[in-house]
């Protein structure tokens, strides 16, 4: 029987892991941490549960989609309950904005803030449209394996300008200062700057409207908790808490990997869904291929680190969206600190996200449970000292949202956790602490992202947010279709629920 094991258990690992076993090819998923999810780990405290990152679920149909491959019905194994509004946005000057999945309830509160950006809006709604059947619906989940793959997409992307930048192509639609953000900040939910991102991401706005946002019962940990026993399931294996300390190779082909514990496995090929320069540099530091590759990844520019505090109150805030994104004084120039330093900026846009709006049950009874979330520079672009400005930015960001937002915050505190860039380097590998892997910059994607397949070493594969698409739950499922769809043909197994390679590739 054909064996492969993927090394990693976040979003992009789990998908192919489940793909491979489904298609018949006996897989052992291999992962450093005590539990499964990767970025989506699970914090339990005091009666909290903490999901650790991604809350906004969209495109539930790739997700539906590993089940059915497999069989068996998504419903059986998790529920996913709709958000809405989507997001509730809020600015400092006391404007905000319901971000709903309907035109209306849309077009409605553009017409009250600004009635001469409705139109703009309809037309920039239709080009997000085209975006997303061209870059997503088309291109979401092929490999991008040689250059002329890149070069047969091109017409099309130039047709839809995807050299501009998101905030470009939405200002030319909409001339609303508010609005404009409202309407280029997602791309900060992938690691992407709105203003050097490619416009071609302008699509996650169509694909918002097109399925809406979702939120699992018993949080995003109940999720993965449900992908990990649709594996198993199948028949895969799981290895939690043994991080791998080696991929050895033999010329162009890897044989074995060893974990930290001393065990050892030989596969028939080896799939990574770890931190691409961790994988290179580290996993494969022994072999030809491994540092070459990884010193290539390091010149790449890789997309900004977070700062999240993850808190209990032991009252609830029943005024507060699921997800509200709370807009401080600056924008363009804020963003532009945090993605090239070279300290942490002064002030902050938040990201608060309050699970027990859909589900109390992640909180003791009366008690609301948080997460506030502030992108900061990578650890290339600032030299922060995080063990001492770590809760030092905790309160400043706790003092904000009491003042703000959550009146009452310090006396009803009765948990909390911080995460910071240091923790991307220690808990996940992360190459900088960056959250989202490479930034998502024209230049870095599709061909120019790392391959879903070495181009040496013929049976090493790689899955997740360094690999095309890039970072979001989307994204990395989208990336496992690709990989999955690579390995079997590879396999010389069948391939009829994968995606053609992109046109022209190998
Ligand atoms: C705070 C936060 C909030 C986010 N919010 C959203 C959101 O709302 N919606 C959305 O769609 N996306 C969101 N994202 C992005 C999304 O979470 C990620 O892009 C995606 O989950 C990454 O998945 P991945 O498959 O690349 O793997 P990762 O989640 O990066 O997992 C990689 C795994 O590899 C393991 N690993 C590393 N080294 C080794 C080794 N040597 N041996 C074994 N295992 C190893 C790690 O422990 C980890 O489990 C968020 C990200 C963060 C950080």
């Amino acid at each position: 029987m054909t064996t492969a094991a993927v090394i990693g258990g976040g979003f992009g690992g789990l998908a192919l892991a489940i793909r491979l076993q489904a298609a018949g090819v006996q897989t052992t998923l291999i992962e450093k941490r005590d539990k499964l999810g990767g970025r989506a780990y699970v914090y339990e405290q005091d009666g909290f549960t903490f999901d650790a990152g991604p809350t906004v679920i969209t495109d539930p149909s790739a997700l539906e989609e590993l089940f059915d491959i497999s069989g068996r019905k998504l419903e059986d194994y998790v529920e996913l309950r709709p958000v809405a509004p989507l997001y509730r946005l809020h600015w400092e000057d006391g404007f905000s904005f319901d971000y709903t999945q309907d035109s209306e309830g849309l077009e409605a509160q553009i017409a009250k803030k600004s009635p001469g950006d409705v139109e703009g809006y309809r037309k920039f709604y239709q080009y997000s449209e085209e975006v997303f059947r061209e870059g997503y619906l088309k291109l979401g989940h092929v490999p991008f394996l040689n250059f002329w793959s890149m070069v047969r997409a091109a017409p099309q992307l130039m047709m839809l300008q995807s050299f501009r930048s998101v905030y470009g192509r939405v200002s030319d639609f909409i001339k609303d200062p508010h609005l404009r953000q409202a309407f280029s900040f997602h791309t900060l939910l992938v690691g992407g700057d709105p203003f050097k991102t490619s416009s071609i991401y302008a699509l996650i706005h169509a694909l918002e409207r097109k399925w809406g946002v979702f939120f699992p019962k018993g949080g995003t940990g109940a999720l993965v908790a449900g992908m990990g026993r649709l594996f198993e399931d199948l028949g895969g294996t799981i290895r939690l808490g043994d991080p791998v300390s080696a991929i050895e190779a033999d010329g162009d082909q890897v044989k074995s990997v060893t974990t930290q514990s001393g065990w050892h496995g030989e596969f028939d090929a080896i799939a990574s869904n770890a931190d691409i320069v961790h994988t290179y540099g580290k996993l494969l530091g022994k072999s030809d291929r491994g540092p070459t590759r990884a010193r290539q990844l390091t010149g790449m520019r890789f997309s900004n680190s977070l700062f999240v505090a993850y808190f209990g109150l032991k009252k609830r805030h029943d005024n507060v969206a699921h997800h509200s994104i709370l807009f401080g004084p600056r924008y363009r120039e804020l963003i532009s600190e945090i993605f090239s330093g070279p300290a942490l900026p002064d002030d902050f846009s938040l990201y608060l996200h309050r699970a027990t709006a859909t589900d109390p049950e992640l909180a003791p009874e009366g008690c609301d449970g948080f997460y506030v979330l502030s992108p900061v520079p990578n650890l290339g672009k600032a030299e922060i000292d995080w063990s001492v400005v770590g809760p030092q930015y905790r309160d400043k960001i706790f003092r904000y949202l009491e003042e703000h937002y959550l009146p009452g915050l310090t006396e009803d505190l009765v948990t909390h956790r911080i995460f910071t860039p240091d923790d991307f380097v220690t808990e996940l590998n992360a190459h900088l602490g960056s959250a989202f892997s490479l930034e998502p910059v024209l230049t870095q994607s599709a061909y120019f992202r790392t391959h879903n397949r070495d181009d040496k070493i013929g049976n090493l594969y790689f899955v997740g947010a360094g690999t095309h698409p890039g970072a979001g739950i989307p994204g990395v499922v989208g990336s496992a279709k690709a990989t999955a769809g690579l390995m079997l043909e590879d396999f010389g197994l069948d391939r009829s629920n994968a995606p053609k390679a992109a046109k022209g590739a190998a």
